[in-house]
């Protein structure tokens, strides 16, 4: 049943001129709202309370007697509409201060102003959505790849809420077994044979690991290829980022330490879109905010999918540069490496050092001038032909694209791996019960059948006002 709702209003197109804007109206008794402000075409007043679910209706908006805008109002009846609450959409002209002039209209009539995502929230509570839906339209929002469009449209549909109800399912169906044997107390019974649930557990742990390790690939599908820029201050790393961003974005100074935090923009090449990160010169002197930012850029290497590790091939240090790149290569063995030997613009022979580097380091290298743009295309096609594997989104079906997903699974599958223990151990039957209780709440929390209003709040703040 939907719960009644306070009348909201929002502007849900962006800020800024275009031939047409919406605002949208949602809750109870928002069809009178729109009556006392909408007229027809021929002057009398509108008639919206009265018409039919997704019916339009041209007429004008009016303050009292001062005309506000053209307008096209679309009718929603309860329950079917975004929300599935009695809705109005207004298609008005995109200025911004008509816009803000409809709204204001709005919102003296009665309406208070949506929060970020109240109408996605809404969708949720009163059940038309499941919260997996409810974040894929803000994914879908925020998509900068066509495969982060593509991932969130999946999850739209309720691919992923499917397989996990199915999880649920299977997992409800064992707690109510072990749960009933309980009730039964001191008699000794087994509804179900230990063997038998340690079979089903099995299984379990087999479809929330595959979940979890589609993680990889979600959160490059949707976020980009992590990638980081490292290397000692003036390797040029700040030079390369703008080169391949195509765009001067990090400040490139001739200071070392200058680019003191990281910073993050998305490219895409070939269809695979690189989130780069110029980490802050790896120097160990400098001043406390230096350190922060080495701190930071430190975790940001633990997590890159691909590293590009800068040297100046011109500096004349190679040994010392050789040691850093084979240190820097072992200390990350899961990220995908690539030397890259910058300035070779001001290098004398530098085909000749490149191959020394690469021969001593065990390294791929590759050359390139990042103020000239040389090598740049040969590095741009490295990058895409060594993440290649982990950009095969289509080829799995149902993929984890959100860190609180992953989290939320991966605690899943720690209370499976105890359940799976205690069942081997012969213990007692609550103890395995309590076990996949809790793996039955992690996988409730990521659809929202179990609700927590603090995970609630993150999710919907981050929406923006209108959606
Ligand atoms: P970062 O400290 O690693 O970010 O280095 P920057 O990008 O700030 O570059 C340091 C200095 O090296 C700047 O003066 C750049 O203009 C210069 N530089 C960067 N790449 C090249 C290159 O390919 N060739 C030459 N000759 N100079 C470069």
């Amino acid at each position: 049943m939907p719960l009644p709702g306070e009348p909201i209003a929002a502007i849900a197109t962006p800020v800024g001129v275009g031939a047409l804007a919406v605002v949208r109206i949602s809750g109870d008794g928002v069809h009178g709202i729109a009556d006392r402000i909408f007229r027809k075409p021929d002057g009398n007043a509108g008639t919206l309370a009265g018409s039919a679910g997704y019916t339009a209706h041209f007429g004008r908006l009016y303050d009292g007697p001062q005309l506000i805008d053209e307008v096209i109002a679309l009718v929603f009846r309860a329950p079917h509409s975004f929300t599935a609450e009695d809705m109005v959409e207004f298609t008005c002209h995109g200025g911004p201060v008509v816009v803000q002039q409809v709204l204001k209209l709005l919102l003296d009539s009665g309406c208070r102003l949506a929060e970020p995502g109240e109408f996605t929230r809404r969708a949720f509570l009163n059940g038309r959505i499941d919260l997996l839906q409810a974040e894929a339209i803000g994914e879908m929002i925020h998509a900068r790849s066509e495969s982060a469009w593509r991932t969130a449209v999946s999850q739209m549909k309720g691919d992923l809420s499917e397989k996990l109800d199915g999880l649920r399912e299977s997992l409800l169906r064992s707690c109510a077994l072990l749960e009933l044997e309980l009730d039964f107390g001191e008699e000794d019974v087994e509804f179900q044979s230990r063997e038998e649930l340690a079979l089903q557990v099995e299984e379990l742990q087999g479809e929330v690991g595959r979940l979890v390790d589609s993680y990889q690939h979600g959160r490059i599908a949707s976020e980009g290829v992590a990638t980081v820029i490292a290397g000692r201050p003036n390797a040029g790393k700040s030079t390369l980022l703008n080169t391949l961003l195509g765009q001067e974005r990090a400040i490139v100074s001739h200071m070392p330490g200058t680019t003191r935090d990281y910073i993050e923009e998305c490219f895409i090449h070939d269809r695979t879109m690189f989130r780069l990160t110029d980490t802050a010169g790896l120097r160990e002197a400098g001043g406390e905010i230096e350190h922060e930012g080495i701190r930071r850029s430190r975790m940001k290497m633990a997590e890159a999918d691909l590293m590009l590790y800068l040297f100046d091939i011109s500096s004349g240090n190679l040994d010392e540069e050789i040691d850093d790149i084979r240190r820097i290569h072992t200390e990350h063995p899961c990220a995908r490496f690539i030397a890259v030997a910058n300035k070779t613009d001001r290098a004398a022979s530098a085909e000749m050092a490149i191959g020394r580097v690469h021969h001593e380091s065990g390294a791929e290298v590759i050359g390139i001038s990042a103020l000239e743009g040389k090598g740049i295309d040969t590095l741009k096609q490295r990058m895409g032909e060594l993440v290649r594997d982990l950009d095969k989104l289509h080829e799995a079906s149902v993929l984890v694209t959100s860190l609180r997903h992953y989290e939320a699974l991966r605690n899943a599958a720690d209370a499976l791996r105890n359940a799976r223990e205690l069942i081997d151990h012969h213990a007692d039957t609550e103890l395995v019960a309590f076990e996949l209780r809790s793996a039955l709440d992690y996988v409730g929390e990521i659809t929202g059948r179990v609700v927590n209003e603090e995970i609630l709040n993150t999710i919907f703040s981050r929406f923006c006002i209108g959606k």
